[in-house]
């Protein structure tokens, strides 16, 4: 039978080889985390506890501050790119490599060799986070276990190549639908195009400026853009509907509220016989001046980037805990075939981490 300890006195890279090696598509979790857990209640300095296969553990140690560190250990289906393999340059080749086995990695490593923190520390290893957000392991924790996830400020290991990414922008998708009247084709004249409706929306998409707030120092940029167009009955029918598809991505000073007005306000006079939310994630503000934000942006280095994207950040946001992603990987390798992470990364981030967490 296959070894199914995990040995958490293995420096971060070996570890996340390790972890690479422990295939977790999503869905197949349970194995790693029993791993997880059973490594976890080894430590007498934290308590540990499940739900599902989730894994949660903590200090507590009565520090002014919580600081949450976050992962999902599910990885996108193998491409046989598993087991993993290290070249002589010192990277880590395999799937879940950067997303996000080597954040998952870092994040063990503090569980394991930090045993008193400057702050208390609460540990969330969830799963399913590649698959569609119902089955979301965090979501579910969020929903169920509302008070494991409270904290002063929440660290997503997610790749961002070393950098901090703050807060994420927002994503509304909504149904512009225009209305007319049928009629044969050879007789236009007897009915209205609502295809023809349409025209004052694309027009206005067409000449919509994004802002570019700055908050907390980050530049965010909205896009408010058509993703589909839908209408037509037959080839010699005047069409009585037409449905323009927006996405609306907005940057995080705005609440899902204001973004479904914005989205009515921008296309008021257009025309539109009737607007239909179709998809929503409000965005995440990036919480950079919160005092433990900011300390760990000092520990760390390097200029905070915004995050375009939407990711499980906007969760804790939501529960009002400020939250950033800070992991080894790039995440442009994040899910391709020739997915790898540099050893010499993991390496780092675990260091610097350690030390805000020591200083
Ligand atoms: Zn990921």
């Amino acid at each position: 039978m296959a070894d199914t300890s995990l040995d958490l006195a293995l420096d971060a890279a070996t570890l996340t080889a390790r972890l690479v090696d422990f295939p977790s598509e999503s869905g197949t979790e349970k194995p790693l985390a029993d791993a997880i857990e059973t490594a976890l209640r080894a430590l007498p300095h934290l308590t540990v506890d499940r739900y599902g296969n989730n894994v949660i553990a903590r200090t507590d140690l009565g520090r002014a501050e919580r600081v949450i560190l976050a992962g999902h250990i599910d990885t996108v289906p193998i491409a046989g790119n598993v087991p993993s393999r290290l070249d002589e340059d010192g990277v880590l080749w395999g799937c879940g490599t950067c997303d996000m086995k080597s954040g998952v990695a870092v994040q063990l490593r503090i569980a394991a060799t930090v045993p008193a923190p400057n702050r208390d520390l609460t540990f969330v290893f969830y799963d399913n986070e590649e698959v569609e957000a119902e089955r979301n392991g965090l979501r579910h924790i969020a929903a169920a276990r509302p008070e494991w996830l409270a904290g002063d400020f929440a660290i997503l290991l997610e790749p961002s190549d070393g950098e901090v990414e703050g807060g994420c922008q927002g994503t509304l998708r909504m149904l512009l639908r225009t209305t007319g009247e049928r009629a044969h084709s050879a007789r236009s004249w007897m009915g209205s195009n609502a295809i023809h409706a349409a025209a004052p929306v694309l027009a206005r998409l067409a000449s919509y400026e994004a802002r570019r707030p700055v908050i907390d120092g980050l530049e965010y940029h909205e896009g408010l853009n058509a993703v589909g167009v839908s209408g037509g009955v037959a080839g010699n029918v005047i069409p009585d509907e037409c449905v323009v598809t927006v996405n609306f991505r907005y940057a995080p000073d705005r609440t899902e509220e204001e973004a479904i007005a914005h989205v009515h306000e921008v296309f008021a006079d257009c025309g539109v016989e009737e607007f239909v939310v179709d998809d929503h994630s409000g965005g995440a503000l990036p919480g950079l001046s919160h005092p433990a934000a900011a300390a760990f942006i000092e520990a760390v280095g390097g200029t905070p980037r915004p995050k375009f994207g939407w990711t499980d950040v906007s969760r804790f946001s939501a529960l009002g805990v400020p939250a950033v992603n800070y992991g080894p990987g790039n995440p442009h390798l994040a899910h391709k075939r020739d997915e790898r992470v540099e050893t010499a990364k993991i390496l780092a981030g675990e260091e610097r981490l350690r030390k805000w967490l020591t200083v």
